[in-house]
């Protein structure tokens, strides 16, 4: 494990629903923001099935999580956030979502793209990792990796650009952690701001998003970490 020393000058965030990104990497968006990389955020679905409460209603529940997530970006600092408005349960890495994903980095071409690991399928036996992460994990590394870097893949879609480093999320093989010692607070905000995905009161879900970045920050020493799976592309 090594502490993530990347300086990109813009970076890509890709999730499957509105809150994946603050969970999984909100300080370090948070940090990078702060010091004026371009923090661009694109998440996949709509997020009208999030809820376990019976008789929820979908449309207002969409509405609410796209405010939700406009006020989570905004604590975060990103520079622009786009939301592809799949059906939550419905992402498929088709080539249709492939070929807006090229689209996307090509127009932003950042250096850093961060989304999940789809090959973690189960965690400590008690978690089924969701099938929209497994999805947009997929057609993420598919349109970074080679699609948006080589010309006659969608030509359609603007000149190719070559993204420098994945850092992959929700991991079981992790190799770097950034040290967000500085944006823990900023993230656990920008968590709390997810109001309908909640389960328990402020304080214990400030303590959750403390307490897991403690134990991803302790392999390299730092207060507060948030750990990736890091593939160098432009070697
Ligand atoms: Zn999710």
């Amino acid at each position: 494990m090594r502490l993530l020393t990347l300086h990109p000058r813009s970076v890509m965030a890709i999730y499957a629903h509105p809150d994946d990104a603050d969970v999984a990497a909100g300080g370090v968006l948070a940090q990078w923001a702060s010091e004026g990389v371009q923090v661009h955020l694109v998440i996949v679905c709509d997020g009208a099935k999030g809820s376990h409460v019976p008789l929820t209603d979908s449309a207002s529940l969409r509405d609410a999580r796209r405010e939700e997530s406009r006020r989570a970006a905004d604590l975060l600092g990103v520079s622009t956030s786009v939301n592809l408005n799949r059906p939550d349960g419905d992402v498929v890495n088709d080539n249709e979502l492939r070929a807006t994903l090229v689209g996307l980095v090509r127009t932003h071409q950042p250096d850093v793209v961060l989304g999940p690991d789809p090959t973690a399928t189960f965690f400590a036996g008690v978690y089924v990792n969701h099938r929209d992460h497994r999805e947009t994990g997929w057609a993420l590394l598919d349109a970074v990796a080679p699609a948006a870097a080589m010309p006659l893949y969608y030509p359609e879609r603007g000149p190719a650009h070559q993204v420098s480093a994945l850092l992959l999320s929700g991991t079981h093989e992790p190799d770097v952690v950034a040290d967000i010692t500085r944006t823990i607070d900023t993230k656990a905000t920008a968590v709390l701001a997810h109001v309908s995905q909640l389960a328990g009161d402020a304080d214990e879900i400030r303590s959750v998003v403390y307490g897991r970045a403690e134990q991803a920050g302790r392999p390299i020493g730092v207060a507060y970490g948030e750990a990736f799976r890091s593939v160098e592309l432009n070697r």
